[in-house]
């Protein structure tokens, strides 16, 4: 287990824009922002997404195509540093105009509306590097 305490840093709210790729937009405002270490969440709707399923015993993400339009009911996630910049591992809840859920590690999505929150978390950054184990790039 790997434990670190860390303190809050800035709190940030943003508006992402229209027709923008999701995790791109949170990637170059943890960039931007020069923010390290953090954690995320979203709400809004995306036009359409790509979710991925991570299969243990394959080692390899099913990808799931999501038609939209959907809601983008929760989407939430980490920041932390895998080579050397601010990487965003993101999950998401999207709901139909059923309001059936679908959700998994979110890949892409591309934006309808979505309002961002970060909160930056300030100390010794978490960097992701390869696990033997389960073949992904954990913290270290
Ligand atoms: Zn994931």
């Amino acid at each position: 287990m790997i434990i670190r305490e860390l303190e809050r840093g800035r709190s940030i709210l943003a508006r992402l824009d229209f027709s923008a790729e999701i995790v791109e937009s949170i990637t170059s405002l943890a960039e931007k922002t020069d923010i390290k270490v953090g954690t995320f969440s979203a709400i809004g709707a995306l036009q359409q997404a790509e979710l991925g399923y991570y299969e243990q015993d394959s080692h390899q993400y099913k990808v799931m195509e999501v038609d939209g339009p959907v809601e983008l009911v929760s989407c939430t996630g980490n920041i932390s540093i895998r080579d050397g910049k601010p990487f965003v591992h993101p999950h998401a809840s999207l709901a139909n105009s059923d309001g059936n859920l679908r959700g998994g590690h979110l890949h892409s999505g591309t934006i309808f509306a979505a309002e961002l929150y970060i909160q930056e978390l300030k100390g010794e950054p978490f960097i992701r590097i390869h696990d033997p184990i389960t073949d992904l790039y954990l913290w270290s």
